[in-house]
């Protein structure tokens, strides 16, 4: 079988880390079974799609180094629904009902009250053609409910395993609202069959979903395609799929400096109590990606958890990783030797400015000791300078002056860096070069 897989947001808002976790786990999958994924738009719903967020999606998704074959709409495609409507209503799969939202309403409260699941009583079914004919008149427009086969349904979930439904226990989903337009059920399943899906990947809130797709499916007479429902993400409290994770998007979380293979790595490794892994590409990921280590359990979104994964992964970037990004940073003089003495010290790689600065652009000196570090300008070495000098220069300067440790180094890497903190000198020292160091440690801007 060849796999072909979708990711279908819908372009209401931002994309967040659940909904990039859903579309790496589909990229995933395709990849490691040679398949492909598209990419579908859930814009049936006019008024609260916009396209500068399904542009947000893209260039998300893009930014992660997710691809995809193919691009829909649903906008786009309501043809197709129109025809497997009519098809299913030729087919008498579907009926109009009259209530409205308040009579509906009522409903679902007497059965609760009765201690009765609220499921849709078919009224609608009994209504003779001169009911129908009457409300019309009165100005009710009909909304469209399928009728579900009252059986079982059943299927072998990925990640679930064997799941089962009983169809009496659904409510016969409504397909089309009064004014005409499509709920998320029928689109979603004829593009699913239109675009030859193999496997639904999606998350578990779907799974009822999915039970009355599997109908859709049957009665618009296509093959199923193979399901995998996956836990939604709670944030670390465990509080569920709460308005905070809601609002961790990725444009958040690339703002605040987290690399795209961290987030990656790290959302490929939620659930399946595995630790992250820094690898440097998707590919390595899918590699050995499989849907059934994802557990049952619901994963714990920890941002600072995925911080700290971010450090390590900076951290331990190769030079050629980054080259092409220091120079989109505008930091010219990045090579490989200044990526060397600064990355261990970086928490995100914009923090490589700053040194960029303190090694290749005036600073102010911070002199503290003005003696000392006027004698320790006057003993610096003759270039060529390398990783040695810094020892070589110190030890001297120990002898001359007897101070050691903090007394020693502190004075000397304020007046080198302006700041307490930073890379080892030693790697820093022949970066900054004499004639800057010199002048640094006169109290000069240099
Ligand atoms: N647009 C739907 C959602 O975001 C897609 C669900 C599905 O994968 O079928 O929940």
């Amino acid at each position: 079988m060849t796999v072909c897989v979708r990711f279908a947001p819908s372009p209401t808002g931002l994309l967040h880390v659940g909904n990039a976790r859903m579309a790496l786990v589909n990229w995933l999958y395709a990849r490691r079974h040679g398949g492909e994924m598209i990419l579908r738009l859930d814009d049936t719903d006019r008024d609260r799609s916009q396209s500068r967020f399904a542009e947000a999606i893209e260039w998300d998704l893009e930014w992660l180094g997710l691809d995809w074959i193919l691009l829909v709409r649903q906008s786009e495609r309501l043809a197709l629904y129109d025809g497997a409507f009519a098809a299913l209503r030729a087919a008498g799969r579907v009926y109009p009902c009259y209530e409205t939202p308040e009579e509906l309403e009522y409903k679902r409260r007497r059965q609760r009250a009765r201690g009765k699941p609220p499921i849709y009583d078919r009224a609608a079914l009994n209504l003779t053609e001169d009911q129908r004919r009457t409300l019309e008149a009165a100005g009710r427009r009909p909304h469209w409910r399928f009728l579900l086969r009252h059986e079982d349904i059943a299927w072998d979930d990925l990640v679930r395993g064997p799941v089962q439904f009983r169809g009496d226990h659904l409510s016969d989903p409504v397909l089309v609202r009064a004014d005409g337009t499509y709920l998320y059920m029928l689109p979603s399943t004829v593009d699913d069959i239109d675009l030859g899906l193999s496997h639904v990947i999606r998350g578990e809130d779907h799974v009822v979903n999915t039970a009355i797709q599997i109908q859709l499916f049957e009665a618009l007479g296509a093959n199923r395609p193979v399901f995998a429902h996956l836990p939604l993400l709670a944030d670390a409290s465990g509080k569920g799929l709460s308005k905070r994770l809601g609002s961790i998007t990725v444009a958040s979380l690339r703002d605040a400096g987290i690399e795209p293979m961290a987030l990656n790595a790290y959302l490929a490794m939620l659930g399946t109590g595995a630790p992250p892994v820094a690898g440097d590409s998707l590919a390595a990921l899918a590699e050995d990606f499989e849907l059934p280590r994802y557990g049952r359990a619901t994963p714990k979104f920890d941002l600072d958890q995925l911080e700290r994964f971010n450090e390590r992964v900076v951290q331990h970037m190769p030079y050629p990783a980054v080259a092409r990004q220091l120079c989109c940073m505008g930091l010219e003089r990045a090579d490989a030797r200044f990526w060397e003495a600064i990355r261990p010290n970086l928490h995100r790689l914009s923090d490589a400015r700053l040194w960029h600065q303190v090694c290749f652009a005036p600073i102010q000196p911070v002199v503290a000791e003005a003696d000392f570090v006027a004698h320790a300008a006057a003993l610096l070495p003759p270039e060529p300078w390398n990783e040695e000098t810094w020892g070589s220069w110190t030890r001297r300067l120990k002898a001359d002056t007897g101070r050691g440790g903090r007394a020693l180094f502190l004075p000397l890497r304020l007046a080198l860096t302006g700041v307490e903190h930073g890379p080892e000198l030693k790697a820093l020292l022949p970066i900054i070069g004499r004639t800057t160091a010199e002048r640094r440690l006169r109290g000069e801007l240099a």
